[in-house]
């Protein structure tokens, strides 16, 4: 039977409702803080499940390693207070055993776990049988397949509401985000998973609070279903991720000031203006490869000549001035310079490959 919550919302009411908002601490630290924290969060009236970590995969050993299982019950209470269904994250049969006895309504897999495929089925197994919600993270690596594997996994467990949280990718040294986004790989899993909720993690991709609400906002924009956010009574002193946790008010703010997209259904002016510009968008990518099937035809006649006089295909000279051209056209026409090096990247190769082909013929 499935449990019911306070307001007679069951769990599958607030699986499918969108946006889905999940917000709470990084990780559990003390009772009074849990259930400060939960009642701050209800009080907002913008967030639908509570989050906290129990056990936390810490990259170093020596930082807080989560309360364990003695915070379980602060979860339940934090739900009788509050009515907010509740998740945890797990990565061990014991976990999973631990949070089904204590009612836990969603369990996530964390990015550290999903790398692993013995983690994922150890948790998978322990799974079995069970009517639990499960959130898989990205893994840490840009790897779709283990993202995809690890969903694989837990659904021949036969966990039927099965969702996807994308929280960003690592990188060597530093960049602008502590996870890089790369937002087409989140876009390819969705597209791979059609009908799959997928929910986005701005601050485990952000690493800082300054830039939670433009990576929530570009989600929204790229159609997610949800976000989960961290969120601590008092963010500077929270005992991990500090720097990247907000407020439960500052938290509902910026829940407040999201702009929402929703497809207006009902316009039938508004899906004609669209599909004009669609068919539009056709004919360009149309012309876009019939040039491209051009370029490399042009391509092949250089690999000729240089095939009968002898000269190798690379010449690193003749590449750096087709980029130097393409970034100072690019920049009057408004194309980002990762895009015109990206762009012209894939662009060579393919001309290298038709010319190789004309070489080795
Ligand atoms: C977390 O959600 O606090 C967490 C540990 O996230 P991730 O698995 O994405 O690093
Ligand atoms: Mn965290």
């Amino acid at each position: 039977m499935e449990q019911t919550l306070e307001h007679s919302k069951t769990i599958s009411d607030v699986w499918n409702k969108r946006p889905l908002i999940i917000s709470g601490p990084c990780s559990a630290e003390t009772e009074e803080q849990v259930l400060e924290t939960a009642t701050r969060l209800a009080a907002t009236g913008k967030v639908d499940v509570l989050r906290a970590g129990i056990w936390k995969p810490r990259t170093r050993p020596g930082s807080f390693e989560g309360v364990g299982t003695k915070g379980l019950p602060w979860m339940q209470k934090a739900k009788e207070l509050t009515g907010l269904p509740v998740a945890i994250e797990v990565a061990t049969a014991k976990q999973v055993e631990d949070a089904l006895h204590f009612g836990i309504d969603i369990l996530w897999i964390g990015a550290r776990t999903t790398v692993n495929p013995f983690s994922v089925q150890e948790v998978a197994d322990a799974l079995r049988g069970a009517d639990v919600p499960v959130l898989i993270k990205n893994p840490i690596n840009p790897d779709l397949e283990l993202w995809i594997g690890a969903v694989e996994r837990v659904a021949k467990a036969g966990i039927k509401n099965i969702g996807l949280i994308h929280r960003g990718f690592s990188s060597y040294g530093n960049t602008e985000y502590r996870n890089a986004p790369m937002w087409h790989l989140a876009i390819e899993m969705k597209r791979r998973n059609p009908g799959m909720m997928i929910i986005n993690d701005p601050s485990h991709i952000c690493g800082n609070r300054h830039m939670l609400m433009d990576v929530a906002q570009k989600a929204i924009d790229l159609d997610f279903d949800g976000l989960i956010i961290e969120s601590h009574i008092d963010p500077d002193k929270a005992w991990s991720d500090a720097k990247q946790q907000v407020t439960p008010e500052r938290l509902g703010e910026m829940i407040g000031s999201i702009r929402w997209r929703t497809e207006d259904v009902a316009s039938e002016e508004y899906h004609a203006a669209l599909e004009k510009l669609r068919q539009q968008i056709n004919h360009l990518d149309d012309e876009l490869m019939q040039i491209l099937g051009q370029r490399m035809k042009v391509a092949e006649k250089i690999g000729q000549y240089k095939k009968d006089n002898n000269i190798t295909i690379l010449q690193t000279n003749r590449w750096n001035s087709i980029l130097e051209r393409a970034f100072a056209k690019g920049e009057k026409l408004g194309l980002s310079k990762e895009f015109i090096t990206k762009y012209f990247d894939a662009v060579h190769m393919e001309s290298i490959n038709h010319q190789n082909k004309v070489m080795n013929s």
